[in-house]
């Protein structure tokens, strides 16, 4: 019990110094940012240097990883606007579908419903996907056609169950999982997991993970049915 409530305690500090920190890199590196592009503007007008767009990208990723850490220890308010589970799917699929197909990769969606609501904003939802889809990218093997599967039912909650045909985990591993900083991948950050399931958890859903070596991961999310969803008014007229 003592341990749990020390286990708390770590989690809580993690985050709230990887948010403090984060906030305190955004400002500056918006700035050199800018300041980049105003050089390149000035001395590459044609883009002829390369060196300017690596800049670049390697400020995004910087910005990319500082982002994940606001959210890492920023509990953002339960958003009053409930989102559609099914729109944001397909809204987020059809965004990764391309880069999915160039990898020749297979991604299938299957809903139950026209729509389901829950009480997550569009944005949070759209980053937990795609979390967990970039995960499940990654986790193909070379040479190995990757499918993944999306499947949307309604039980008392909302689950969603994504499933990936890549490397899958390691029972002592799958402990591990949602740690901050937890990444068996030479430029990951360890930090997906975690936000993701500190964005669900903060909705009063829960995620968990099965999975088998060789075989493939499913994800398990399970998300309330807004109150204020047209699902439930229906059913009290
Ligand atoms: P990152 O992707 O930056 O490593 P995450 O928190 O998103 O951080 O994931 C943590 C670790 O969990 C990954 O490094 C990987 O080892 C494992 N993992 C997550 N999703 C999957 C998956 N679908 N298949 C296999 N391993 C996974
Ligand atoms: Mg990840």
């Amino acid at each position: 019990h003592l341990i749990d409530e020390i286990n708390v305690q770590k989690k809580e500090l993690i985050g709230m110094l990887a948010a403090n920190t984060a906030h305190e890199i955004k400002n500056p590196l918006t700035s050199v940012r800018g300041f980049v592009e105003l050089l390149e503007l000035k001395y590459d007008r044609n883009g002829q240097d390369p060196h300017f767009a690596i800049i670049m990208s390697e400020i995004d990723r910087i910005s990319d990883i500082v982002g994940q850490f606001l959210l890492l220890g920023k509990p953002t308010e339960l958003s009053d606007e409930p989102s559609d589970v099914i729109a944001v799917i397909k809204d987020t699929t059809h965004f990764i579908m391309y880069d999915f197909e160039h990898h020749q990769m297979r991604l299938y969606s299957r809903f139950q419903h026209a729509e389901l609501y829950t009480p997550m904003s569009h944005d949070q939802l759209k980053q937990v996907l795609i979390n967990l889809l970039q995960n499940a990218k990654e986790a193909i093997p070379e040479g190995r056609r990757g499918i993944i599967d999306i499947k949307v039912q309604l039980h008392d909650d909302i689950v969603i169950t994504l499933r990936d045909n890549g490397t899958g985990i390691e029972e002592k591993e799958l402990k591990r999982l949602f740690e901050p900083f937890y990444t068996t991948k030479e430029t990951g950050t360890g930090l997906g997991l975690p936000v993701t399931r500190n964005m669900i958890e903060l909705a009063g859903g829960s995620i968990e993970v099965l999975s088998t070596v060789d075989v493939g991961t499913t994800f398990i999310i399970r998300l309330p049915v807004s109150q204020s969803s047209p699902v439930l008014s229906d059913n009290d007229s």
